[in-house]
């Protein structure tokens, strides 16, 4: 098995054998898209995506949050988002509060300290720094308060997020695609977690397997399976 631990799933029209994964919404339409999927395999994720806050109503998204097997992707984003920090703050809260005791998947663009402490303030259990590509110092805090950090097929070519995989201990790290989203002309999809896990397999200095094994761990643990 495969683990793809951040992906737009209800974008892709394909199923994924092998792969486990976990299928995150922007706003409320794939919020029901996702509550819909009946596909063995793949987890639920409700939220709006910074990128969304003051466009979707809080008020429709919230209820749906119940039916969800974790958050996500909710956060902050400080470069791409047009809404104002405050609010940003304000969406995220309501989600922690909403969803006490689930897994919360965070976008964190530019916002990885912030978002980092709004999710200490929330006791929140188990989080998932989505593409960590913050500072590398905040690395010790994210792996003491028991959270992860996913690496996405970027860590090929992107120096910042490459250094991430570098510094952070294989305990915290999950495999992502951000599938269903198009970066740089090319169509993300989980299928990418496989030249990925090699990647890190590389960089880590690990054999192929062990890092699987490492992986699956994580991933079950990041969503208490
Ligand atoms: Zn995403």
């Amino acid at each position: 098995m495969y683990y793809d631990a951040h992906c737009h799933y209800v974008n892709l029209k394909k199923k994924y054998e092998g792969f486990v994964i976990a299928s995150v919404s922007m706003d409320y339409r794939s919020s029901l898209a996702n509550l819909e999927l009946k596909d063995e395999n793949v987890l639920k994720g409700i939220g709006i995506h910074p990128w969304n806050v003051g466009k979707e109503k809080l008020e429709e998204v919230l209820p749906l949050v119940k039916r969800a097997d974790f958050l996500g992707e909710i956060g902050l984003d400080y470069r791409l988002s047009s809404a104002p920090r405050e609010l940003q703050v304000k969406y995220f809260e309501a989600f922690l509060e909403e969803g006490q005791g689930k897994t919360v998947n965070v976008h964190a663009l530019d916002a990885w300290a912030d978002s980092l402490k709004l999710l200490l303030d929330h006791d929140v259990e188990r989080a998932i720094l989505h593409w960590y590509s913050g500072p590398t110092d905040l690395l010790k805090d994210i792996e003491g308060a028991g959270y992860f950090v996913t690496i996405n097929p970027s860590v090929t070519f992107q120096a910042k997020h490459r250094a991430v995989l570098e510094r952070a201990p294989p305990e915290i790290i999950l495999t992502e695609s951000d599938g269903g989203y198009e970066y740089k002309g090319k169509l993300l999809e989980p299928t990418d977690v496989i030249p990925t896990l090699e990647y890190i397999a590389k960089v880590k200095e690990m054999e192929l397997e062990e890092v699987k094994k490492k992986v699956e761990e994580n991933f079950k643990k990041a969503f208490k399976l």
